[in-house]
């Protein structure tokens, strides 16, 4: 027994470690035996907890708060819930347990990992993630969003039954629309086998999505080498932005343009054909709304210097904000350096240059 929660420190300790999977202190781990369930106390971080810092919990008594009416009034409620799970634990412990303690209760599975990772969020705050998640992970329980603490674990009861009732098997895999994803099994190995399947199947996708998304770029633009990139500081980047230095233009061209991966294709075709006609141009650097960026190259030697030079004006503008806020080049300026490029283009290709 003493093993298994040395199993569980390990377990939490490396998940909470891993910012792919845990942020700043959030998440929960838990472990049981028939009687005992030992749970994350609230305010501990699953980076550092120790074996003897979980709480633990009489499983009867959590099972048995299923069969009382608490008040309909939600604060009422809370407060008396809150009190049973006090009453639940056992005698000497101090610490309170995880709001989401009655949710590990509900698992049979020996040990539970719930986390919040970024990417299979992506999925439970996305508008098809249902039934996405569906597909990519059959054997699995989709909980719509709804109000934390005993609701939730009441509907969570619902469906892991229903689940169970259908397949005959306990589900190890629970999502929850909106907050997060729940492991459970026997065993760490088998956590972590069910982990790592969930994150690579969201990854999957995210990656799939880029990678379809730039392939069709490319063919919009007629341009072959490209790169996604994205960072905060792209994401928030505001590419009606002009140009910080003359530099900049010559290497990455005056205007980026923009686009929405939600727009259909045809839309997408229309509107690049239009900032080819309006600049003159083909975009080196491709906008995503709330992404990231695309850059272009004909080649790879090109590729590389729209990225850097591109990636230089994302960090002058956020510099700048320290210097009382980004100027950039009047317009005045870039129309001036615009022409100039163009007219010392065509001094070099009449062999006047
Ligand atoms: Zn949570």
């Amino acid at each position: 027994m003493e093993k298994q929660l040395i199993l569980l420190q390990e377990m939490s300790n490396r998940y909470g470690g891993d910012s792919s999977y845990v942020l700043a202190g959030g998440g929960n781990t838990s472990y049981k035996t028939t009687d005992t369930l030992y749970v994350k106390g609230s305010g501990t971080s699953l980076a550092t907890i120790r074996a003897e810092d979980f709480v633990r919990l009489e499983r009867k008594k959590l099972d048995a708060m299923w069969e009382k009416t608490y008040s309909a009034d939600e604060k009422t409620r809370e407060s008396e819930v809150l009190a049973d799970m006090m009453a639940a634990r056992l005698e000497g412990e101090t610490r309170r347990p995880s709001v989401e303690t009655l949710l590990h209760n509900l698992f049979p599975q020996r040990f539970v990992l719930h986390v919040h990772p970024a990417a299979v969020n992506g999925m439970t705050c996305g508008r098809e993630g249902k039934a996405l998640s569906a597909r990519l992970f059959p054997e699995s329980v989709w909980v719509d969003a709804c109000k934390p603490g005993y609701i939730l674990a009441e509907i969570c009861r619902g469906q892991l039954a229903e689940y169970k009732t259908r397949t005959g098997k306990d589900a190890g895999l629970l999502f929850l629309q909106n907050h997060g994803v729940f492991f459970a099994a026997d065993s760490v190995e088998e956590i972590d086998r069910l982990a790592a399947f969930v994150m690579d199947g969201v990854n999957g996708v995210i990656r799939e999505g880029k990678e379809r998304f730039g392939a069709l770029l490319s063919d919009c633009l007629g341009t072959p080498c490209r790169e996604f990139l994205n960072s905060p500081e792209i994401a928030s980047f505001d590419p009606t932005l002009r140009s910080p230095t003359p530099d900049h233009i010559v290497y990455c061209k005056a205007n980026y343009a923009v686009v929405d991966t939600a727009v259909p294709e045809e839309q997408l075709r229309l509107t690049l054909a239009a900032f080819e006609r309006e600049n003159g141009y083909k975009p080196r650097v491709v906008i995503v709304k709330g992404q990231g960026a695309y850059v272009f190259g004909t080649d790879e030697k090109q590729l590389d210097t729209v990225k850097k030079v591109f990636l230089d004006h994302v960090r002058v503008a956020a510099n700048a904000a320290f210097f009382g806020g980004y100027l950039p080049l009047s317009e005045e300026l870039v129309d001036f350096i615009v022409n100039w490029e163009v007219e010392s283009y065509r001094a070099k290709v009449s062999g006047n240059g």
